[in-house]
């Protein structure tokens, strides 16, 4: 007998894992799990550095140090319009990933459904299921990932809860338009459907794509739970300092789980995500972030296309979808153990993040947040494969 629970028992390692171990077996250049290989900006190091020193080093209060929360609540104001209460209003957590989890947990009841996009985020699932409720999928297509209006109605009915959305998109890097947002909202309104809009890469957009919040559109505000972290922000995807903002009664439901999660969360490097977050205010920080991963993007994509592959422009977030189906290589899991084995570049095979794998198989997902070195490594091995 298993001694694992029904809840746990199904799932497998995730693949962000698997793949990082596999890249580290050969030697491969890791373009798959997507953490930045470079350092951390001086300015958010100092500062926890100095937190650290100054003996911020117990426990947090509950809903995270009033610091971040101000500076979250500034934040929101100045990029997106939007007033919002520190003290009420935002929860800091252990990264989005808590975010999801504990917002899942706060407001899905067993049997409630909750409507994703796929390619979805690996966590959507599991944390929709261990809270009991449903997923109900809309898959989103290549090559412009277009969402059909009566096609997206079908999915919701009286069972629907939530609707989970994530923009900038990983793995496919669709920036939504405020006209999609629209459609999605004017939805969610007319069923009265909660909304979690995941924004972990809100900073990095391309070109002329606008990152918007789901939240500033009329009658959404009151329904919407926005997560995001600060891990992609400032290259510290170790530190899961992350936060949602959202209405007082919403935030409760995050409130109420979060304290029987993780109770708090690091205490000094709440206070250097802070201090990042004035210095964001203050400076240039957030327009020079994107430019910095669009110049590593378009790097990687004519690498890729010099090397012949068909690839997929992304608007933000930084992933690269490869089109594999004539690469005579197997289905996006054989692909991408070849291309970490073989060739000594590790990918990620996107049809882990599909209810039917077969609808990830034709693609692979490469990141750009590394040093432009391992850009130029990964790009000469790619050459091997003219
Ligand atoms: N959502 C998306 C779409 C992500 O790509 C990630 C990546 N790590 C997360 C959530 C989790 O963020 P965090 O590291 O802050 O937990
Ligand atoms: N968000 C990162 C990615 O998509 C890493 C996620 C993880 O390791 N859980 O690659």
């Amino acid at each position: 007998m298993s001694y694992l629970s029904n809840r746990v028992a199904g799932f497998g390692t995730t693949i962000f894992t698997e793949m990082t171990a596999l890249a580290r077996e050969h030697n491969a250049v890791n373009l798959g799990q997507g953490f930045p290989d470079f350092p951390a900006p001086d300015f958010i190091k100092e500062a926890a550095a100095k937190a650290i020193s100054a003996d911020i080093n117990q426990y947090a209060p509950l809903p995270g140090s009033p610091r971040l929360r101000q500076a979250i609540a500034d934040k929101t104001k100045r990029l997106y319009g939007r007033e919002v209460d520190p003290n009420t209003q935002v929860q800091i957590v252990n990264g989005a990933t808590e975010a999801i989890y504990a917002t899942i947990q706060g407001v899905v009841n067993p049997g409630d459904e909750v409507i994703m996009f796929e390619p979805y985020y690996d966590s959507y699932v599991p944390c929709t299921t261990m809270a009991g409720g449903i997923p109900r999928y809309y898959t989103l297509r290549a090559p412009d990932w277009h969402i059909d209006r009566d096609e997206l109605a079908k999915l919701f009915n009286d069972k629907t809860k939530l609707l989970i959305i994530n923009t900038p998109h990983n793995p496919i890097g669709k920036v939504y338009t405020r006209e999609e947002l629209q459609m999605i909202a004017d939805l969610c309104i007319e069923h009265d459907v909660l909304v979690m809009a995941d924004e972990v890469y809100e900073h990095i957009v391309f070109d002329d794509a606008e990152h918007v919040q789901i939240a500033s559109l009329p009658g959404m505000e009151e329904r919407t739970i926005t997560v995001s972290s600060i891990g992609k922000s400032f290259s510290v995807t170790g530190w899961k300092i992350g936060w949602t903002v959202t209405t007082p009664e919403l935030n409760k439901a995050v409130f109420k789980a979060h304290q029987f999660i993780a109770f708090a969360v690091a205490s000094p490097l709440q206070e250097a995500s802070a201090d990042a977050l004035f210095h964001a205010e203050e400076s240039d920080y957030y327009p020079w972030l994107a430019k910095m991963y669009q110049d590593k993007r378009d790097y990687l994509l004519s690498a890729l296309n010099d090397a012949g592959f068909k690839t997929l422009t992304p608007q933000g977030a930084y992933y690269i979808l490869l089109d594999i189906s004539e690469m005579g290589r197997g289905n996006d899991v054989d692909f991408c153990r070849y291309l970490t084995k073989e060739v000594g570049v590790a990918a990620i095979p996107p049809s882990a993040f599909y209810s039917n794998p077969a609808d990830g198989a034709t693609i692979a997902r490469l990141t750009f947040c590394k040093t432009d070195e391992m850009l130029a490594a990964a790009a000469e091995r790619l050459q091997t494969l003219k």
